[in-house]
């Protein structure tokens, strides 16, 4: 079992960075052949085997032997290797399913949002029904329509902050796909851990965002990373903010 979701995370991160790559640049990613970035030349089943191909071809392209991108295979060592620490940690359950759709948020975030500064919407709308199916099989279906009203309260949020960031700032604070991915962190996590890791993403931010102001002289710097890293962090740690809620409540 751990061997297959294992092998099932590596043929996933492949996919998740076709999404991440091509569809900012509306190619069309279930329908077209994969092929090769450079030479275009199609690929064949056996060039497509999750970091087998990739150490066989010695990383270069079989074809036009330019060099492939080590993205690739960093793409699908690190998904796999999620998937499979999320079922050593929580088995078939509640926890593993949604730890899946964090991951794999976080690993398409990443790479759009770094490479083309964009949160793309179909992988949002994608997970989000998914984080909603998870919900009403493990949970309630009361819990799961109470994640999307703590979903719509952080969206509202996140609104709020892009608001006043214009006009304290006079200039754009967040990115419609921010705003948007504060639906899905509400939904998934619900309001209290939501808000805690909005807040968290601000200080995961702030040390890139000095660095690449006076470093790279950069002053746009992509967020959905450092929300998506936060939601990660706060969904492996919720026992501990849950039992530490309880704690204040009580005194
Ligand atoms: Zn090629």
């Amino acid at each position: 079992m751990a061997i297959f979701i294992f092998i099932l995370g590596t043929i996933l991160g492949s996919f998740y960075l076709v999404i991440a790559t091509r569809l900012p640049l509306n190619e069309d990613v279930l329908l077209s052949r994969s092929h090769c970035d450079k030479c275009l030349h199609q690929l064949k089943w056996y060039n497509l085997i999750p970091l087998l191909s990739y150490l066989f071809q010695l990383g270069k392209c079989p074809y036009c032997h330019k060099e492939i991108s080590l993205i690739h295979f960093i793409t699908e060592l690190i998904t796999g290797l999620s998937f499979l620490v999320l079922y050593l940690l929580y088995g078939i359950s509640y926890e593993f399913f949604m730890g899946l759709i964090i991951v794999s948020l976080v690993i398409i975030i990443f790479i759009s949002d770094f490479k083309y500064m964009v949160i793309l919407d179909s992988p949002l709308i994608v997970f989000a029904i998914l984080s909603f199916i998870v919900k009403v099989v493990y949970l309630k279906i009361e819990t799961a329509l109470y994640g999307i009203l703590c979903g719509v309260a952080l969206f509202c949020v996140m609104l709020l902050i892009e608001q006043l960031g214009k006009i304290i700032f006079k200039r754009e604070a967040l990115g419609g796909g921010d705003i948007k991915f504060g639906f899905l962190i509400g939904l998934i996590l619900e309001f209290r851990l939501g808000l805690i890791a909005i807040i968290l993403s601000t200080f995961l931010a702030l040390p890139y965002s000095v660095a690449s102001l006076y470093i790279i002289k950069k002053d746009e710097v992509p967020y959905g990373p450092f929300l998506a890293g936060a939601l990660l962090i706060v969904f492996l740690t919720s026992s501990k903010f849950l039992a530490l809620f309880n704690f204040l409540f009580r005194i």
